[in-house]
């Protein structure tokens, strides 16, 4: 017989587990479906939040996934340059804070299957039917919050197109790292990433040590390892996976379905961090779920489309400076070391830039090119990672 529920989730990471949050509590049958026999692991991420994110989705700090505290990120360019964007920051243990999230809305009442897959849904009167291997569930209202790949965002046609970069992290006990950097997550902005970069997160006694880009390998990981005086056998952990990169969406939202999360390709194209856009994108589909059941009205989910484009997670600026990024080689990695060196991202005035492009006159025509930077990093330094 087929289970009826008001809203059915797919997917029980930071997206869903959010939508589920919000929606749970109001008298509403929800069905949460995750294809994992545990939530949260493996783990596919380097772990790395700001204060803000859990502020902005209202979400309290807990020492049970607490690591470490940081400033902010460090950024390392050519010919021993940096430059810090500092906003307060969290090393975090996703296997545990994925759970602690779910379990909030499975408190409320809201259901939970795990080691069940979700292979097809489909649009039937005026339900969603999600199928799995064995049963079928019926519900009013479809998240879909099933990851990097989403298998139902294509099966939907709602996503046009997909690219990806790529993910690598070893996880070391810090015993074994001798690294100068405690208090800032650091990130390796050099040509050899080939458009992405090298990342050493500090989190209490162990460091997440990664690379991120469209060729990113095992090869490519150690080798940063390496440079960095890390002998890769000592790992204790490898963890990887998909980030969106530029994904086109006909519509995030149709017929009450909504699609949530790296699934909608919220990831940031810059840093690759998606966590605070998969919680914003699940709070926000929660929430205009809730207004449609209360309401008997489907229309209020199709809002999700247009609201999520405005949030600064889609902002185009994003991935215009990711793509600058991906062109450029040595020559203005060092030169952006020239001009940033020591400084905090919002010492790159737009007066300053202009200078700098006096001085450098073969780098006037690309001032615009590091306002577009300034623009998306300032807005990375909250919802980026
Ligand atoms: C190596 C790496 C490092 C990263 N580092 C960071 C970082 O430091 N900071 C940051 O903010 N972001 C980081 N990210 C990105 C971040 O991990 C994602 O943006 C975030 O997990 C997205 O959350 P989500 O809920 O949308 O998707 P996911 O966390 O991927 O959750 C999707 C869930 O859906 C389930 N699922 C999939 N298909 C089905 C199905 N058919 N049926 C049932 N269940 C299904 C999956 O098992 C999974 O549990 C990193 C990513 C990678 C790969």
């Amino acid at each position: 017989m087929l289970r009826k529920y008001d809203a059915i989730i797919v997917g029980a990471g930071p997206a869903g587990g959010m939508a589920a949050k919000v929606i749970s509590g109001k008298n509403l049958l929800i069905l949460l479906i995750e294809k994992k026999k545990e939530i949260g692991v493996p783990i596919q991420c380097g772990e790395a939040i700001t204060e803000f994110c859990l502020k902005d989705m209202g979400l309290k700090e807990d020492a049970k996934w607490v690591k470490q505290r940081v400033k902010g990120v460090k950024i390392l360019l050519p010919e021993n340059k940096y430059f810090y964007s500092r906003e307060n920051g969290l090393a975090i243990d996703r296997s545990i804070f994925d759970k602690w999230l779910v379990e909030k809305s499975v408190r409320k009442g809201a259901e939970i299957l795990l080691e069940t897959k979700v292979n097809r849904v489909e649009r039937r009167k005026d339900k969603w039917v999600v199928k799995t291997k064995d049963e079928e569930y019926a519900g009013k209202i479809l998240i879909v919050a099933d990851g990097a790949l989403s298998k139902i965002a294509r099966q939907l046609h709602m996503l046009k197109k997909g690219e990806y970069l790529l993910g690598y992290q070893y996880k070391f006990d810090g015993k074994y790292i001798k690294y100068p950097e405690k208090e800032w997550f650091v990130m390796y902005w050099y040509t050899s990433f080939r458009g992405g970069y090298g990342w050493v997160f500090p989190r209490g006694d162990e460091y997440n040590i990664g690379v991120v880009s469209k060729y990113a390998n095992v090869r490519m990981l150690k080798n940063f390892c390496k440079r960095i005086g890390i002998s890769p056998e000592r790992k204790k952990e490898i963890n990887a996976g998909l980030i969106p990169f530029d994904f086109k969406f006909e519509t995030r939202a149709r017929g009450g379905a909504m699609i949530v999360g790296d699934a909608g390709g919220m990831a940031n194209p810059v840093t690759g961090g998606g966590i605070h856009a998969a919680l914003a994108s699940g709070k926000m589909a929660g929430e205009l779920a809730v207004e449609a059941l209360k309401k008997s009205d489907l229309s209020f989910t199709e809002r999700y489309d247009a609201e999520i484009r405005k949030t600064p997670y889609l902002h185009k600026s994003q991935l215009k400076t990711a793509k600058y990024f991906q062109g450029w080689g040595d020559e203005e990695r060092k030169f952006l070391g020239k001009v940033m060196h020591g400084l905090e991202m919002e010492n790159l005035t737009l007066f300053k830039s202009f200078l700098i492009g006096l001085k450098n006159p073969k780098y006037l025509f690309r001032a615009n090119e590091l306002l577009a930077i300034r623009k998306a990093m300032l807005m990375n330094k909250k919802y980026g990672w």
